[in-house]
């Protein structure tokens, strides 16, 4: 009896010990494993532009119509005394009348402040305006991000409207707009026809290594028009200033562009015979019509001075440029004269001088054209117009070298 009791008592000792030793956690499952250590985090300060990030809180806030600095700042509890005094401390730096609705700007608020710390204008992609309404340190100063350039060649084939064409293979309006100015003097944008194509190579500007910031320049540009290549090619003249040349190192420059507006058509050539739309009958017309929205400024195509800025009941509000004692220029039908330009006046080329419009005898906003030669009126189209001054005879093989690396490239493309 004795013997079974020790043995019944020495097996649940037996059975005891084994559980224990069955649940005791191996050393596989970590329970003695090191602690994780925290690895030393090297924690960056966070910066916007100037400002210590981590300790603001940003709101974007873009101005509608009507809104001003001071109401913007007032809605967020700046009182209006402050904001005067913002204002007028700054002024050196910043005009706060000159914020422009459509414009996103960040508004910085500290952790524990109940009123903004920092009001942030961006003039452009790259320029912004940093103030300071902490009203024991008021401020503003300039933030100027660093630009990087770009350098880009596109091709591609003329569909519709050159800058449609330009669109598509990847470039801007701008870069249109550029080329449009380059040939000027070569080429009739107005006789671009489908099937024409062009090649580019040039150069834009970024800031935060993607953010487009704009056109640089164009470097090097190749026009097809009716299957022959027009070239134009940047390069810097023996005076010292940049200018477009062929590949002959001509210059792209003429003394009068081809015409007083960019990107609109003509509506009407010069005739010694048509039908005047508005006086119904058959008469001669002495200029070129060029359409365009009212508004649209008017160039004079060359340099000068005026000799008129008038009205009359035929030719509405219009400018004559006197160009040299052989050419005049006159431009009629504006809405208005630009401010300014009147009697002695000089002009450069490209300079505006008013806008379209269709006063006078006209049936809808355009500008009349109209080239004098000699006191005559002609066909501007069928001059042969004075050029600028071609590449020197010193710099002609440093140029033809140049210019020749940018042939391949604008033709590998
Ligand atoms: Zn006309």
């Amino acid at each position: 009896m004795k013997l079974k009791k020790y043995a019944w008592l020495l097996f649940a000792a037996v059975f005891i010990i084994v559980i224990i030793f069955a649940i005791k956690p191996g050393k596989e499952s970590g329970a003695e494993a090191n602690p994780i250590e925290e690895p030393i985090q090297e924690v960056e300060p966070k910066f916007y532009l100037t400002l210590p990030a981590d300790t603001l809180g940003f709101e974007d806030h873009t101005i509608s119509s009507g809104e001003s600095f001071g109401s913007i700042l007032g809605e967020r509890g700046v009182s209006t005394s402050i904001i005067y005094s913002i204002a007028s401390r700054i002024d050196s730096v910043f005009d706060v009348t000159k914020i422009r609705s459509g414009v996103t700007v960040k508004i910085a608020k500290g952790e524990n402040s109940s009123i903004p710390s920092y009001f942030i204008y961006p003039e452009n992609a790259f320029e912004y305006v940093i103030i300071s309404l902490n009203s024991d340190s008021i401020y503003a100063h300039k933030y100027v991000k660093e630009r990087t350039v770009k350098r880009k060649v596109i091709s591609g084939t003329i569909e519709d409207a050159l800058y449609l064409s330009v669109n598509n293979a990847g470039g801007t309006n701008a870069l249109a707009m550029s080329l449009v100015n380059i040939y000027a003097w070569s080429i009739d944008f107005f006789r671009i026809q489908k099937g024409d194509a062009f090649s580019v190579i040039y150069e834009e500007e970024y800031v935060d290594d993607t953010t487009y910031v704009g056109l640089k320049r164009v470097l090097g540009a190749n026009l097809i028009h009716s299957g022959n290549d027009y070239y134009s090619f940047q390069y810097e003249n023996e005076l010292g200033f940049d200018d477009y040349y062929d590949e002959e190192g001509r210059s792209l420059r003429k003394t009068f562009l081809r015409a007083p507006l960019n990107f609109t058509r003509i509506s009407s050539r010069y005739s010694g015979r048509r039908f005047h739309p508005v006086q119904k009958r058959w008469k001669a017309h002495l200029g070129t019509d060029y359409a365009a929205p009212t508004g649209t400024p008017i160039m004079t195509t060359a340099d000068g001075e005026i000799s008129a800025a008038s009205y009359t009941s035929g030719n509405g509000n219009y400018v004559k440029v006197r160009h040299n004692s052989t050419y005049s220029t006159q431009y009629l039908h504006m809405s208005k004269i630009k401010s300014g330009i009147k009697p002695g006046v000089r002009v450069k080329q490209g300079d505006v001088i008013g806008y379209v419009g269709s006063t006078g005898l006209a049936t809808g906003p355009h500008v009349c054209y109209r080239f004098w030669v000699n006191g005559k009126q002609v066909d501007p189209y069928k001059q042969k117009l004075p050029e600028a001054k071609s590449l020197d005879s010193t710099s002609l093989a440093a140029f033809k070298e140049y210019s020749e690396k940018l042939i391949q490239e604008l033709g590998n493309n």
